[in-house]
């Protein structure tokens, strides 16, 4: 099978495309023939060397695709996997596979795994978000963005949103979030509380939080809570901000989630999806053989969705 390797860690250019031999699945592990593999921003800091924990090399990137089952046939979607998605077939354990809805495309599919399940983490088992709260999805254009927008406005929250492009703002908008603004500029925190009646939030979604996370904290409602999902450096705050709300910070990492955690995620995305409510945004289609490419443009041009590779 054709398989992006990586040898050693770096920049784009050290994902080569290669010939490898086709994974064999034992036990309960299951062969996914990849039809579209996500990209996600953590593959990208693996690939440089730049993340916690990395794999031994050589490895095959990815852990979100959707595809077919070699046996069977089905269609699912992948999130983890055992040899890495960015591939034509993907070994992974059964507990990592889970249906595709019919209506869904394999792309759409590829979008679901770690966007769907850090959104849902983060509104719901992290900071406990309940119907007629507000929310601002701070980042609402990427991957994860869109999906706490959507995750949000089906339990019943005010959502707003804030992208850093015209094309970003639009897309969040027909979301159906209440009212969207522009994260590049100075004065946005304070339009984006006065469209929630100068209250505050009740919940912040962080998706840059070494830029954001000081600002936000005087932008909460009396209870307040900021989940930092993204961050890429580190950020000046002032404490007493959060006492005069009796406010919090919450972190999350997917990786902490316990499998009940990640069961309960899959159900919930199991059911946006059937009931529509979830709506996986696909920015762009490249080639396997581009991946370079797609990490390139994944750190460097306004997010609109997910970014997938097509074997
Ligand atoms: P993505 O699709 O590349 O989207 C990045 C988002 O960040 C876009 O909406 C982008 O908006 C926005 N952004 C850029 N500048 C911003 C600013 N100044 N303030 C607020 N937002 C800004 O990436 P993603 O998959 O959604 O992931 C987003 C972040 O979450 C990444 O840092 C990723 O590593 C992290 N993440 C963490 C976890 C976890 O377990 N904690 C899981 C998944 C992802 P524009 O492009 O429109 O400017």
């Amino acid at each position: 099978m054709r398989a992006i390797r990586v040898h050693e860690f770096g920049d784009p250019d050290v994902l080569r495309l290669e010939e490898l031999p086709e994974p064999r699945p034992v036990d309960e592990e299951v062969l996914v023939r990849v039809q579209a593999a996500g990209v996600n921003p953590v593959d990208t800091y693996v690939r440089a060397g730049a993340y916690g924990t990395l794999p031994a090399l050589p490895y095959t990137p990815g852990s979100d695709a959707a595809g077919v089952l070699q046996d069977g046939g089905a269609r699912v979607y992948v999130a983890g996997s055992l040899s890495g998605t960015y591939a034509e077939y993907a070994l992974c354990r059964r507990d990592q596979v889970y249906l595709l809805p019919d209506q869904l495309s394999f792309a759409q599919g590829a979008a679901l795994g770690v966007p769907y399940v850090t959104a849902y983490r983060a509104l719901f088992q992290r900071a406990h978000a309940v119907q007629g709260e507000t929310v601002l999805v701070h980042g609402a254009s990427g991957g994860v963005g869109l999906a706490a927008v959507q995750f949000a406005l089906a339990a019943g929250l005010t959502v707003v949103g804030t992208a850093g492009s015209d094309a970003g703002r639009e897309l969040v908008a027909a979301q159906g979030a209440e009212s969207v603004f522009d994260h590049r500029d100075p004065l946005h925190l304070h339009a984006a509380c006065q469209a929630v009646g100068g209250r505050g939030f009740d919940l912040i979604v962080e998706l840059l939080a070494n830029v954001n996370l000081g600002d936000d904290l005087s932008a909460l409602a009396h209870g307040g809570r900021v989940v930092v999902v993204g961050s890429r450096g580190t950020v000046e705050l002032d404490p007493r901000d959060l006492m005069n709300t009796d406010g919090a910070v919450l972190g999350m990492l997917l990786p902490n989630a316990t499998s009940q955690d990640l069961s309960a995620a899959h159900a919930a995305v199991g059911k946006g999806l059937r009931e529509g409510s979830l709506r996986p945004v696909v920015s762009r289609e490249l080639p396997l053989a581009e991946a370079p490419r797609a990490h390139r443009h994944l750190m460097e041009r306004p997010a609109l969705g997910k970014l997938v590779l097509v074997p």
